[in-house]
């Protein structure tokens, strides 16, 4: 029976998990964090100590027990020798001591000798060599499974493709990280800005992007580099040290940091924590802590790994830094959808080697709140963020007496029609449809590359558009024509030609892009693919019911209220109709086989006929399953081969369903009959 309290903690993981999982599939597959990286620590360690306080509500899908995401469908899968692990985290002195004795307690020692390295913020890697030769690279994935990304790889000019040894062992796997230099990131965002397409929010994000592109010609266009620091496998014996593993790797041609000290106490840890700190600023490459390494690979053995990460490591995570800035002004932007959104505009100043000058200030609410007015010292953090946020009122900020009370704006600034705000709502809301901030900001969404995906319809030609009075609606952009752009200042014959042929290009496009285009609140791009998979069709669409949008999974009532409340109104629906009269056909993607699998997990064991592991991962990917490499209680199916290995006897122990290669090509056929 759960009783009260149980129930309640139930809860409150539950909940926890929702927040880190939702933030795990922005920040790892949308590449876009919804939240701070110290906001994302804080509520994993908050769901660690509950789970540590209450062992038996501890489940396999748990955040704190897995690592990353499940590789993307976009890229082959490839199963790592061993796991790439994730880290544990400690975050103060206190927290660092308390770990260095668990393990010197452990390992039945007064002390221990450790390695410390500087935490590479960027994407881990896997680098396969047979012979000498680089053969594959992969992401970490979910740690046992990796995406193929050896083409993005092999443009990294300082991966060697051969590695500098003339009797190479016949296998290796070596881990690392990739970055993407600091000097080139903010020059890299301006051009995304210019070119309409998303900012990266951190150097960390704009690594896995770049790595992450389907077409290695792109990523080729992009500055990354590597350090490499550990070998996950090797056929020939292991060095005995992380310091000679090190050493090996540089002599192999790998690009290895030399930032690395040998530490024998906690006093050493703390030295090197803080010329880390000290040092940071002046690396071309994003770090956020250092990683406290047992030095002896015998100690490592001994102490082994958890699911998720190392006990023989840990790392200790840099402090937020914060600096502190006179706030001059709040202005007010105006969004696609008519929300107010109030900024700060600071006095410039330097944070990470970044210079800002402005922070958001979310709504009304936030800024009563922290009780932030025009005038104040106010303290700001970055904490890896592209935007920056306002901490709080500097605690030595002296206040003029004439200091008042910010309020936000009773008219829009851009077309000074009257705002509206709702009791319950944080936002103030500008309703006038014509606003031309609003709609400014609507075609910047439209043409983006998610959505309608029009090159060449940069933020400036909008506006040169709209003043020009060619382009008062969206399917105003499908009859533009090459005599009115070219009497266009800065418009030649060439761009004319490359912005027609690409807007033409951009009419051929899918239900998901097309619903996501239109700028709905609420509406992204995945609640688009939801929404269109069910409807399959625009009249099926603009007929939706809220009753039906809300039982598919995925679809709260805030989604299904705000698509109803668009699409109740005449204009509206119109606009769908007219774009598709301006020429988009919007295509609806055939309801596939692909959630024939959904929620089962396989593991694979021995020889296929058929298919090799790379094929049949992607196939149960394909049609909505998952793979994995270990056998737990939460397998589905063991998918049997020839000569099956220890697999099989764990799927015994647990009483998982073991099927033959044949079986599981029924399975696959009789799903698809229906
Ligand atoms: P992590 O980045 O904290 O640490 C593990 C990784 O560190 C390893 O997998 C490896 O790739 C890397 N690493 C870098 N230098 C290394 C070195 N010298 N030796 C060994 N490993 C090294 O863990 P994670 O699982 O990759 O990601 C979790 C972290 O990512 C969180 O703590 C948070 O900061 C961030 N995150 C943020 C959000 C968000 O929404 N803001 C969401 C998910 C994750």
């Amino acid at each position: 029976m759960v009783n009260n309290k149980d129930f309640n903690i139930l809860n409150s993981i539950s909940r926890l998990k929702d927040k880190l999982n939702d933030a795990n599939y922005k920040y790892y597959i949308l590449e876009k964090p919804s939240i701070s990286d110290t906001e994302y620590d804080r509520i994993f360690q908050e769901l660690i100590k509950l789970e540590e306080q209450n062992p038996s509500l501890v489940t396999l899908d748990s955040p704190t027990q897995r690592i990353g995401i499940s590789p993307s469908s976009n890229f082959q899968n490839v199963e790592h020798i061993s796991p790439l692990l994730s880290l544990s985290n400690v975050f103060n002195k206190e927290q660092m001591e308390k770990w260095y004795t668990r393990i010197c307690n452990q390992l039945n020692s007064q002390s221990v000798e450790l390695i410390c390295e500087l935490k590479i913020d960027g994407l881990a890697i896997s680098l396969r060599y047979e012979e000498g030769i680089f053969v594959q690279g992969s992401t970490r994935g979910d740690g046992n499974i990796g995406e193929d990304i050896t083409n993005n790889l092999k443009t990294i000019k300082s991966i060697p493709l051969k590695l500098l040894d003339k009797s190479p062992p016949e296998i290796i796997e070596v881990r690392g990280e990739v970055y993407f230099p600091r000097s080139s990131f903010n020059e890299f965002n301006k051009e995304r800005k210019k070119l309409n397409l998303e900012e990266y929010s951190n150097t960390r994000n704009a690594a896995s992007g770049a790595l992450r592109q389907l077409d290695p010609n792109e990523t080729s266009k992009r500055p990354l580099n590597y350090f490499m620091y550990s070998i996950g496998y090797n056929s020939n014996n292991l060095p005995s040290s992380q310091r000679l593993i090190l050493k090996q790797l540089n002599s192999w041609g790998f690009r290895v940091n030399p930032w690395n000290y040998i530490c024998k106490t906690t006093n050493d840890i703390e030295k090197s924590y803080i010329k880390a700190i000290n040092d940071r600023n002046n690396l071309n490459y994003g770090t956020d802590g250092i990683v406290i390494k047992i030095n002896d690979l015998n100690f490592q053995s001994i102490l082994g790994t958890t699911a998720r990460d190392p006990k023989w490591a840990t790392a200790y995570k840099f402090p937020t830094i914060t600096t502190t800035t006179i706030l001059k002004k709040i202005s007010v932007n105006v969004g696609r959808t008519g929300v107010l959104t109030p900024f700060a505009e600071l006095e410039p100043v330097k944070l990470e080697g970044v210079t800002i000058r402005s922070a958001s200030l979310h709504n009304i609410d936030y800024i009563h709140k922290k009780n932030i007015r025009e005038g104040d010292l106010v303290e700001i953090q970055r904490s890896g963020d592209v935007i920056p946020q306002i901490n709080k009122v500097a605690k030595n900020n002296s206040r003029s007496e004439n200091s008042l009370k910010y309020e936000m704006p009773l008219k829009c600034p851009s077309c000074l029609k009257d705002v509206e705000k709702a009791e319950n709502d944080p936002h103030t809301r500008c309703i006038n449809s014509s606003c031309p901030d609003q709609f400014q900001r609507l075609v910047e969404h439209f043409v983006s590359k998610s959505a309608m995906n029009i090159e060449g319809l940069g933020k400036g030609i909008i506006e040169t558009l709209i003043e020009n009075n060619l382009l008062k609606t969206l399917p105003d952009i499908f009859q533009l024509n090459s005599q009115e752009l070219k009497s266009l200042p800065k418009f030649g014959e060439k761009s004319v030609e490359k912005l027609l042929k690409s807007i033409n290009n951009a009419k051929k496009t899918t239900m998901p892009s097309f619903l996501f285009s239109l700028g709905i609140s609420h509406i992204g791009i995945e609640v688009s693919e939801i929404i269109t998979d069910y409807y399959q069709s625009i009249d099926n669409l603009v007929n939706c019911k809220k009753e039906e949008l809300t039982k598919l999974k995925g679809i709260g009532e805030k989604i299904a209220e705000s698509l109803i409340s668009w699409i109740s109104s005449e204009n509206n629906v119109n606009l769908i109709f007219n774009l598709i009269d301006a020429g988009v056909e919007p295509k609806t993607l055939q309801k596939n086989t692909k959630f024939f699998f959904s929620e089962l997990i396989f593991v694979i064991t021995g020889t296929l006929e058929n298919f090799s592991r790379n094929e049949i991962t992607s196939l149960i990917k394909e049609l909505g399953g998952k793979t994995s490499s270990n056998v737990s209680t939460q397998t589905s199916f063991l998918i049997a081969g020839e000569n099956p290995g220890s697999k099989l006897q764990q799927a015994l122990n647990f009483n998982i369903p073991i099927i033959s290669e044949s079986e599981f090509i029924d399975m696959k056929n009789n799903h698809e009959l229906f």
